[in-house]
């Protein structure tokens, strides 16, 4: 490869890493995603310059239609879908690597593709297949297209583990024996196959985990089409996705106290007891009128918002009511959990769309031990991150992940629709709390008549 085109992979390299790293803080995030816009142009434009191209009609085709879906996926799909958003895009991504992966074996016939890169063009064809396929059936789910409880059967882990157990068979003596040309249609078509077993019993709950591990094994995919094709930057594109998606699975299941193989085989969400609401006691059903006033009136309000305030976004109607409240000398904080919502960052994007500053948002480390100097805990559509049984109760599906400790406060008001449960689906016994208020409606129309309220107390 010459020099300019090798320059230019190094300098789209260098703008991935610094994308990721502003990635990593809300405040940078915008900046990182901008390096990352600019890092993939330059790896395109490179490419297209440098490389023999057969066909620019297809490319152009190709970017078009392309450009249309992706335009348009940006402009309709709203916050609340965007883990659907996100899983179909892995299934493109991962599609695009197995259809390399399959053309160059095909051109090949197997036959003068030495050991290496066999290896990592089945490795393409093998993680890519999953990933089409498993992301495909996390968008199915999340989209309620089937069931998002986990689908099981009676020997399911000891069936899926024989299948993945040949297909990776198949793999390793393609390595010895590229030109079994049957095996190897037949390790993709396993793949395809295995990428949706891997998904049936994994409940929607779990599917954000489920989707950075896909990005994790898209990522690698695309590593191994570098290795595949002698491209650099896929190579480091590749093993930076891979990594970073395989890292931010980890925290996710830190932040639910879960591990990885719980995630994938543990079914969770299938059979999950619900404590009986009657030996709980009963909800306290509060009015705006009543809350406003505590608001007005204190010294420290700390909202914490959950998956309810996304589906209703009613981001800008929390920024409203703050504004109001730090106008009277109120101190407002938000108190952020790392899982609240749907997506890793997801309460970041919606509060930073209402132009929050992100001095005011205090993570779940940094805000419990201020929750026992809080007047009033404004609760907006959030459960499961809030449930005192994960800290009080060993025996609860969530025993054990760290909560936002709102039960601490002086006062503490929910605001959802009804008795709905969290993601969890299990009960939670802070809305049978003696200072706890629920506060019915949808999120956005419970704060709008809050700050009016606020406005006439
Ligand atoms: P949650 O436990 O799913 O609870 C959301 C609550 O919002 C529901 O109880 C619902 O009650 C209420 N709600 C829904 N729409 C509403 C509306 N329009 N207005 C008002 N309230 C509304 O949410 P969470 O506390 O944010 O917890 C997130 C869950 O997702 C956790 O279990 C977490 O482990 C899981 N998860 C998150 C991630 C991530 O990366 N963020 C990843 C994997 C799993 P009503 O129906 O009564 O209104």
């Amino acid at each position: 490869m010459g020099l300019p085109i090798e320059l230019t992979y190094l300098a789209a390299s260098i703008l991935f890493i610094l994308g990721l790293k502003g990635l990593s803080h809300p405040e940078t995030a915008r900046r990182g995603m901008i390096y990352a816009e600019i890092g993939m142009f330059l790896a395109i434009v490179g490419t297209l310059l440098h490389r023999e191209i057969v066909s620019y009609e297809w490319i152009i085709a190709g970017l078009v239609v392309g450009s249309l879906i992706g335009g348009a996926i940006s402009i309709w799909v709203p916050m609340t879908a965007m883990p659907q958003r996100t899983a179909l895009s892995h299934a493109f991504g991962a599609l695009a690597a197995s259809l390399v992966g399959v053309s160059e074996y095909y051109r090949h016939g197997g036959l003068e593709l030495g050991t290496f890169k066999m290896t990592a063009l089945s490795l393409e064809v093998l993680l890519g297949g999953i990933t089409v396929t498993g992301s495909l059936m996390a968008f199915i789910k999340l989209q309620d297209w089937i069931r998002g409880t986990p689908i099981t059967y009676r020997g399911q882990n000891i069936f899926n583990m024989t299948l993945l157990a040949l297909t990776v068979g198949i793999f390793l003596y393609l390595i010895f024996d590229p030109a079994a040309h049957a095996l190897f249609y037949a390790m993709a078509g396993l793949a395809f196959v295995f990428g949706i077993l891997l998904v049936l019993p994994i409940g929607a709950a779990d599917m954000p985990v489920v989707m950075s591990l896909m990005n994790s094994y898209a990522g690698l995919a695309a590593a191994a089409t570098g290795f595949a094709i002698s491209n650099n930057v896929l190579i480091i594109a590749g093993t930076l996705d891979g990594f970073s998606g395989f890292i931010l699975s980890i925290l996710m299941c830190r932040a639910m106290n879960r591990s990885i193989t719980n995630v994938l085989f543990g079914a969770f969400g299938a059979d999950v007891g619900t404590a009986d609401s009657g030996a709980l006691g009963v909800m306290r059903e509060v009015n705006a009128e009543d809350i406003a006033v505590q608001l007005a009136y204190a010294n420290q309000v700390v909202f914490v918002p959950g998956y309810g305030m996304a589906t209703a976004q009613a981001q800008h109607a929390v920024r409203e009511l703050a504004n109001m409240l730090e106008a009277r000398g109120v101190t407002v904080k938000y108190a952020i959990h790392p899982v609240a919502g749907r997506m890793p960052g997801h309460m970041n994007v919606l509060l930073a769309e209402a132009n929050v500053p992100y001095s005011s948002l205090y993570d779940l480390e940094q805000i419990n031990p201020d929750f026992s100097a809080t007047d009033v805990a404004v609760v907006i559509g959030a459960n499961d991150v809030v449930n005192p049984d994960a800290r009080d109760n060993p025996k609860s599906a969530i025993a054990g992940m760290p909560i936002l400790d709102v039960d601490k406060a002086h006062s503490v008001v929910v605001l959802k629709r009804g008795k709905g449960k969290g993601f969890a689906g299990i009960e939670n016994p802070l809305f049978f709390k003696p200072n706890c208020g629920m506060l019915y409606g949808d999120a956005k129309a419970s704060l709008i008549k809050l700050a009016g309220a606020v406005q006439n107390s």
